[in-house]
């Protein structure tokens, strides 16, 4: 028996086939339209999901559920893809289960894409066998979610661990939600890049402006730790600027629930680990309260799939 995953994203839908196991079978993947109304999102979902069948050889009677993972607030009790800030459509409270229904009767669970990845990790990644597990994605934003007794915490009202709004700086700086201090506004990627176009303007000898092309609209997360493995010391500065505000919500995060393992992904989790996990783990360490019980920081293992698997394997923990 199989699993249907999908991973939605702003610009791009991938949808997998997948075994209880976690492993892909096959992937098919689309461009979300400008223009894509909630109604049409709905039937894409289905003809992608149709289509992997048809890929894979499949009967679609073969298909046990199908889990679908979505940038923004989700209501999986009532069906309910509640509010997002990411697609063409505005719409609240989008009843995707009854639109996939509409099409193909088949269990359907709905998702918030980080809580999947916390799910993809969990069952079949680096963060199997612990409980909990906290997944910290590193992006735009940083996203959040957690295992706990084998079961997804979403909180009452499905809005839990919404992490990267966790406020470390009283007055701090300006957040996209409108409020000050926010994690993300420190730990993120794109909090990363900020902190090396200010520290590019302040060391005009840097050179993090060579790695760049003099272009600092051209600096991405890579950029700080190739400087550092340079030797460049303006790269060294940024990146210990940016390992303390990022260590800082790390440390509340083991304070308050003493997960086993916090797995960190997207793009910066891939630096090497002498520059970003090795100082980590050591900030963390210093900073957190209990000393003796070592909470395992790792990075992500699906990497791109994590999506994808954790969507699929949604069913096990909702
Ligand atoms: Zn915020």
């Amino acid at each position: 028996m199989y699993h249907i995953g999908i991973d939605v994203g702003g610009t791009n839908l991938v949808a997998g086939l997948v075994e209880e196991s976690g492993r892909i079978v096959n992937k098919v993947s689309t461009p979300v339209a400008k223009d894509m109304t909630a109604r049409q999102f709905g039937s894409e979902l289905v003809r992608m999901s149709r289509r992997l069948c048809e890929v894979g050889e499949i009967a679609p009677d073969k298909v046990q559920t199908v889990g679908i993972g979505l940038p923004g607030v989700v209501d999986n009790k009532r069906g309910l893809f509640v509010q997002n800030p990411n697609m063409p459509f505005r719409d609240k409270d989008v009843p995707l289960r009854e639109m996939f229904h509409e099409e193909w009767d088949v269990p359907v669970f709905l998702g918030n894409d980080a809580n999947c990845a916390a799910v993809g990790e969990y069952w079949a990644g680096a963060a199997k066998g612990c409980d909990p597990v906290v997944m910290v994605t590193l992006g735009t934003g940083i996203g959040g979610g957690m295992v706990v007794g084998g079961r997804l915490f979403t909180g009452f009202a499905n809005s839990g661990m919404e992490i990267g709004h966790m406020i470390i700086q009283p007055n701090g700086i300006l957040c996209g939600c409108g409020g000050r201090g926010c994690w993300e506004r420190y730990g993120s990627a794109s909090a990363l890049i900020q902190l090396t176009q200010l520290e590019m303007e302040r060391d005009r000898d840097s050179q993090l402006w060579e790695l760049c092309g003099h272009d600092p609209g051209q600096v991405q997360g890579r950029t700080p730790f190739q400087g550092a493995r340079l030797g460049d010391e303006a790269a060294k500065r940024v990146l210990s600027n940016y390992l303390r505000g990022l260590s800082v919500g790390m440390i509340n995060l083991v304070n308050i629930l003493q997960p086993e393992v916090i797995c960190l992904g997207g793009g910066v989790s891939s630096a090497e680990d002498d520059l970003l996990l090795d100082p980590l783990r050591e900030l963390v360490w210093q900073g957190c309260f209990d000393k003796t019980n070592h909470t395992k920081i790792v990075k992500a293992s699906l990497g791109n799939d994590a999506g994808v698997v954790g969507a699929a394997l949604l069913h096990n923990l909702v």
